[in-house]
């Protein structure tokens, strides 16, 4: 089928709307909202608040009277100036760069899933809710990113129920010229005197001995542009066309085709939206995930193809300038493939030699599968700074991939942690967003123009009805969806109506539905939750939703557990399962919610930041420590469900954490809750909303994040970027140096480790420890000698541990140097301390970053 959209032609007064829709700011300023809400509020909900389809659905006639509306126009003109306003004036990063000499020119942001609006249904799940959320805050701060990710043509599947509760899914095509999405197009060709928009720009990729091509989508993201990728083109035959229908779907040879059009032609999409729109180029690339991991084989064969650098060069500057975001913590989640498979593909990257790119994804470690091609072990070997995305997330990944630098304690794995964060203006219910706005801009509360802590200054009796609203907005949602999926599944949706109460304690899980996330946790003992459902006094009330992915056959049936236990007449008005969990859903559920539950196996969950939504609302989590909850848990803004971590038996682990959430449900939250003085006012629970903006909103922002990455990450590998890159010779030393300490190290050792005291000291002792030191044929100041103090754990391993560079050493006889240092003992104790050298250079940004170290013999 061919199909062409007819765009509308809006009459000259109106024409800022088409500015206005084409881009995304719409999506979370709320003025602008208002402003397409007043064309036509019953279009506007019919549409499902899509500018788009609403100028292009609107009656002419409408329009017609609204050119001749003076307030309209002129709420347009003030909307339309302000988005000029914001697209143009300095922000924070502007500041930041006047006064920060290696902040970055430009990001490459690399993701395989966006998710920005319901209106562009690109993304599952957190990954993806994320991203969206960094392009928003990044461009609320002026930070100048360009997103790069696919068009899936059916983006991610919409979700239905049959009868029995079984997940159902649909694909529905989308149309990128009826979305806020232009082409990226060339002019250059074209003759300026005419009204030629310029030819498509088509990206050409090698797979597997043939080129895929794609055209390149341009959402405007606020000031940050989103470049996605589109195989669905003409030039290109059979299935290549479906490179791009679906995300996470199909199987090895799909996906990788996928994750090479969004590394490689994702950078040269870049290269061509910076060539004809004259943006300047990324400095930094981040690469969210391991699936957009082989941006950095593209930025490698750039290098190659200038001629200027050979491979193991072209893999420092690809190295110092790139930044990689690990996600998972589950084993299974991490992205692999069979090795033969990459060697297939990557036959035709030329001139990049296959099996260079074979060993950067090879698992050669202990434990590890030598038939895999590990994007995530890729990952970490393209950027010299990776992170995971909370504090307990770093910790496990880390462990996780200790491997990789097995002779570095775990806590030296050169792994940090940016803890995630949320785009306020987008979760935040707009009635509270008001309250919290602050104009002013100042008080040590006031972050990124809201003042978080300014409910404590507003009477109660307007937060509690504000909150009721709230619990209004997302109980008309849920009945309005309950009936359509009731008439859908084939069922009577007359008590839909009637479904959900405002004046009692509303729950919310909602998430997708892999088995670690634990759904069903609240079933294990049925009969209890139907008593805390249906208590004729003080009951409570959940909302559920989420989708399982297509291929999980036990997220499906967790589904159909939860959605038979919710269809039982005696409950139904009291639980619900909402199907197709998406933004549009996600919107009105967190602020409609008191209470935010969550239960993952503990430390599953990377991050999380469906609480964090929650939280910013004024609702008080309910949840497992683990991920942001185990940072930032404070009794304050919530509970902390007992992980029964050391408990191997997983049914009787189930048990353990679910009586416990019972009971903190009974004992705790539903006396809080329902603890109400004479005007009807619970003070404890406000006070606990209270607090929770208070304390929490400020960190869970994704301006946090955005302004963490900055700093931590882009700006350091701007920096080694350009160090680096200095001049090509720079890159070659740096990759020479390498390779001549590890062809010498060998030779390095450390022979001899002495101490002056005895083996009985007091607090405060000064002790001399010498080392003497072989170096073999590399030079003094390649190396460092370090003593590595710290106190002797229970395992006879160092706790607490201390790295104490020793001073420069001196000759000795045989070839050794002599190093000598002091340890000061500061706490009684056990102490333990050994000697071990590393290598050194200045473009070295951890001293675990070749995993080279030297250690006395024997320990
Ligand atoms: C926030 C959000 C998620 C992610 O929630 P987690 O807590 O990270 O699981 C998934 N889907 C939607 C629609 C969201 O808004």
């Amino acid at each position: 089928m061919r199909r062409f959209t007819v765009r509308p032609v809006l009459p000259e007064p109106l024409s800022g709307l088409s500015d206005l829709a084409l881009n995304l700011r719409w999506c979370w300023d709320a003025d602008t909202r208002e402003l397409f809400e007043s064309v036509d509020p019953v279009l506007w909900a019919e549409t499902a608040h899509d500018p788009v389809r609403l100028l292009a659905e609107v009656d002419p006639a409408r329009l017609t009277e609204l050119s001749a509306d003076r307030k309209f126009i002129r709420h347009l003109e003030l909307a339309r100036a302000d988005l000029t306003e914001y697209l143009s004036a300095d922000r924070w990063y502007q500041e930041y760069a006047a006064s920060t000499a290696d902040a970055p020119r430009a990001i490459g942001y690399f993701s395989p899933e966006f998710g920005i609006t319901e209106v562009l249904p690109q993304y599952s799940g957190g990954l993806g809710i994320l991203a969206g959320d960094h392009l928003k805050a990044a461009s609320d701060l002026g930070v100048p990113i360009i997103g790069v990710g696919l068009l899936y043509r059916h983006g991610y599947f919409t979700q239905s129920l049959n009868l029995s509760g079984w997940q159902q899914e649909r694909y529905p095509m989308i149309d990128p010229n009826s979305l806020p999405l232009r082409l990226l197009r060339d002019r250059s060709g074209s003759a300026s005197d005419t009204a030629d928009d310029g030819r498509p720009v088509i990206i050409e990729v090698p797979l597997d001995g043939r080129t895929l091509h794609a055209q390149v989508w341009v959402a405007e993201v606020g000031r940050v542009p989103l470049l996605l990728l589109d195989a669905d083109v003409e030039q290109n035959s059979g299935t290549d066309r479906e490179v791009t229908d679906r995300l996470y779907g199909g199987g090895a040879d799909h996906r990788l085709a996928q994750e090479i059009l969004l590394g490689i032609g994702g950078v040269r999409a870049i290269r061509a939206y910076c060539a004809i729109t004259g943006a300047a180029a990324p400095e930094v690339f981040h690469t969210n995930e391991g699936h957009a991991g082989f941006l950095g084989l593209e930025r490698i064969r750039e290098y190659l193809s200038a001629g200027e650098l050979d491979f193991d060069a072209a893999l420092e500057e690809t190295r110092a300038a790139t930044v990689f975001t690990t996600h998972t913590p589950v084993p299974a989640g991490i992205d692999r493939f069979d090795r033969d498979l990459i060697a297939r593909y990557f036959e035709h990257l030329d001139p990049v030699p296959v099996d260079r790119v074979l060993a950067l994804g090879a698992e050669d470690y202990e434990g590890g599968d030598p038939g895999k091609f590990n994007m995530a072990v890729m990952g970490f070997r393209l950027a010299q700074r990776a992170n995971g995305v909370s504090r307990l997330h770093g910790e496990v990944s880390r462990e996780m991939f200790h491997g990789l630098w097995r002779l570095f304690d775990t806590a030296e794995v050169p792994i940090t942690s940016i803890t995630n964060g949320v785009h306020h203006q987008t979760w935040i219910h707009p009635a509270l967003l008001a309250l919290l706005e602050s104009p002013r801009g100042d008080g040590d509360t006031v972050l990124d123009g809201y003042d978080w802590s300014a409910l404590e200054r507003t009477d109660r009796q307007t937060i509690w009805a504000m909150k009721r609203q709230m619990r209004i907005d997302l109980i008309e949602m849920a009945r309005t969806r309950l009936a359509a999926s009731s008439a859908n599944r084939g069922i009577p949706a007359d008590w839909t109506a009637e479904v959900l109460d405002p004046d009692v304690i509303t729950f919310g899980f909602a998430r997708r539905v892999p088995s670690y996330k634990r759904l069903t946790l609240m079933l294990r003992d049925p009969e209890r939750l139907r008593r805390l459902l249906t208590d004729p006094d003080r009951p409570i009330q959940i909302v559920i939703a989420g989708k399982s992915h297509p291929d999980d056959e036990s997220g499906k049936a967790l589904i159909q557990q939860m959605v038979q236990f919710a269809d039982a007449a005696d409950v139904r008005h009291r639980i619900v399962f909402l199907p197709d969990y998406d933004i549009s859903m996600a919107r009105p559920l967190y602020p409609g919610c008191d209470v935010w539950m969550n239960n993952p196996l503990r430390p599953y969950e990377a991050c999380g930041t469906s609480g964090m939504k929650a939280a910013l609302n004024g609702a008080a989590n309910l949840s497992i420590r683990d991920g942001w909850w185990d940072e930032w848990y404070d009794p304050a803004y919530g509970w902390a469900i007992p992980s029964a971590e050391g408990v191997d038996d997983p049914a009787q682990r189930d048990d353990l954490e679910a009586h416990a959430l019972y009971d903190i449900i009974e004992n705790e939250i539903i006396e809080r809750f329902y603890d109400t003085d004479n005007l009807g006012i619970p003070q404890r629970w406000v006070q606990t909303m209270i607090d929770t903006v208070a304390g929490l909103g400020p960190k869970v922002l994704a301006s946090r994040m955005v302004r963490d990455y900055t700093q931590q990450l882009y700006t350091p590998a701007a920096a080694a970027s350009r160090a680096v890159g200095s001049t090509p010779q720079t890159a070659a030393d740096l990759a020479a140096w390498k390779r001549r300490v590890r062809d010498l190290w060998p030779g390095v050792g450390v022979d001899h480790v002495e101490s002056l005291a005895g083996e009985t000291i007091e607090v405060g002792t000064t002790i001399g420890v010498s080392a003497l030191v072989r170096l073999g044929e590399l030079q003094p100041d390649e190396i460092e000698v370090q003593l590595i103090v710290g106190t002797v754990g229970p395992d006879d391993e160092l706790v607490d541990v201390r790295c104490i560079p020793f001073p420069a050493g001196a000759d000795a006889a045989d070839g050794l140097r002599r190093y000598q240092g002091q340890v000061d003992t500061e706490r009684a104790g056990s102490i333990g301390y050994t000697v071990r050298v590393v290598p050194r250079h200045a473009r070295l940004a951890s001293d675990a970053e070749l995993g080279l170290a030297a250690f006395p013999q024997g320990g």
